[in-house]
């Protein structure tokens, strides 16, 4: 379920990218990768008032004129319209409307999207009304001065753009929680997976996908549907083929992406391998819900070694354990299988989960009173003045202060803990966005 995706159109060189630069502030370095989507467009993540939405840079599109690339151009521009909640179509005031403009508003006239006209380099306000209003003729509504570089007028367009697109509040929910089953060959996903549906006795469809990259199996139980995301079920052949088992991480990675919940599942006799590693960094990265599954829990010599040693080498290796809960299975004799689900359901919750801005701001005024935010050797300190969970899955909370570069990553640290400590948030990531008040 991602955010809504706010497209950037217009000709070269009028102030996409600037304008692309100003809304996202200071989140530049990240890259959403959405699913679903081509992976070569970069997605900003950008915020107004409490909303969050993505801003994504179409390149400069252009209709008459003949360079080999342009097809491909355009082609990013309807991809990215054809995803986009609303799209902002920006324009040139300095130079006024020409037919390459005209050109693309009659195209955009033509689309289902919501879109809005940004008359760019208007740094003055009079002049900018008297430069805007010559685009009325584009059709498409009212002109709004802005300037990308100064920022002036972007607070109006931004207004009027929020009320296009959808509020996280408003994306439908969908009871289905879905799980994917992760790991490496042998640890006993499909093992697992026979354990669910057999002690269930009631799948309602398998649903093979698209592709054969992974196989649904839904099941219910005590009325709450699970879609199981297996990446085992198709690679039965190939290993009979060739005796172990090609290990394809990329088919990982996609079960990953679409699950609500990952569930990691670890051989207990292996331990946690470098391959592990890589895929809880992969759950982390794309903000998913998790559950540790040590499987083969049985056939583990029980007194040397007990879950708490093993819970402690696992900490060593695993840099996330102290919010994904951990749990000791066997697949082979049903132990605990069934508490799996219900780890499952809390992690899901906690995904989920929305905290009121005044439970937001109690804890971070007690935790600033406990621990108040470096100065910096200049005697400036750090200063947060409140914060706000902008979106769920993962619950993400930004946070303005006066000057994000003031707090140090071990800060950031203290107040995610307290976050954790005082809200849970089990079986989740949580994101924290530190934003400078402009
Ligand atoms: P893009 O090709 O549409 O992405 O355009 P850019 O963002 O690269 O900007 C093109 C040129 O316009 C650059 O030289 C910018 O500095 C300039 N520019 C962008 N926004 C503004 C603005 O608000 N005012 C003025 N005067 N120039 C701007
Ligand atoms: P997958 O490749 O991850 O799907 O793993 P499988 O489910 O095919 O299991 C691989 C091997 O491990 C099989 O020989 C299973 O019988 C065995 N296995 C799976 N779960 C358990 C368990 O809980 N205990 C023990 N002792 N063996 C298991």
């Amino acid at each position: 379920m991602g955010l809504p995706i706010v497209a950037i159109i217009g000709r070269p060189n009028v102030g996409k990218s600037t304008l692309v630069n100003r809304l996202a502030g200071e989140q530049t370095a990240i890259v959403h990768d959405e699913p679903g989507v081509t992976r070569d467009r970069t997605y900003m993540p950008a915020y107004w008032g409490d909303r969050e939405f993505l801003v994504v840079d179409t390149g400069g599109l252009v209709f008459n004129d003949d360079t080999e690339f342009l097809p491909l151009i355009r082609q990013q521009a309807l991809t990215a319209l054809a995803e986009a909640s609303a799209a902002i179509f920006v324009v040139d005031g300095k130079t006024g409307p020409n037919s390459a403009d005209e050109e693309i508003a009659t195209w955009l006239r033509q689309q289902p999207v919501p879109v809005l006209l940004a008359v760019n380099k208007c740094e003055s306000i009079e002049q900018g009304l008297m430069q805007a209003a010559e685009f009325w003729e584009l059709g498409l509504g009212e002109p709004f001065p802005i300037s990308a570089i100064h920022g002036n007028g972007t607070g109006e367009i931004l207004d009027e753009l929020i009320s296009h697109i959808p509020s996280v509040d408003e994306v439908p929910e969908n009871n289905e929680i879905k799980v994917a089953i992760i790991g490496r060959p042998n640890v006993g996903k499909s093992s697992l997976l026979n354990a669910f549906v057999g002690q269930q006795r009631a799948i309602v469809s398998p649903i093979s996908g698209t592709t054969r990259d992974a196989i649904d199996t839904v099941v219910e139980r005590d009325g709450q549907t699970y879609r199981l995301i297996d990446t085992a079920g198709i690679r039965r052949k190939k290993h009979i083929e060739y005796g172990t088992e090609f290990f394809s991480i990329n088919r990982a990675f996609k079960a990953i992406r679409r699950a609500d919940v990952v569930l990691l599942i670890i051989d207990a006799l292996d331990g946690v391998t470098d391959q592990d590693q890589k895929l809880a960094g992969r759950i982390i990265e794309e903000g998913r819900a998790c559950v540790i599954v040590v499987n083969k829990w049985d056939a583990v010599e029980k007194d040397s070694y007990t879950i708490y040693d093993y819970e402690k080498t696992m900490q060593s290796r695993l840099d996330f354990t102290d919010w994904a809960e951990t749990i000791f299975v066997s697949a082979l004799t049903g132990q605990r299988v069934e508490k799996i689900l219900e780890l499952v359901n809390i992690a899901a919750e906690a995904h989920k989960r929305r905290v009121s801005t005044s439970v937001i701001n109690e804890v971070l005024e007690d935790a600033v009173s406990w621990h108040s935010p470096p100065a910096s050797r200049g005697g400036r300190q750090g200063k947060i003045y409140y914060g706000t969970q902008v979106s769920t899955q993962p619950p993400t909370i930004a946070l303005f202060v006066n000057e994000a570069k003031r707090f140090n990553d071990n800060y950031r640290r203290y107040i995610e803990r307290q976050f954790r400590q005082q809200l849970g948030f089990k079986g989740t990531p949580i994101r924290l966005l530190w934003r400078s008040k402009k």
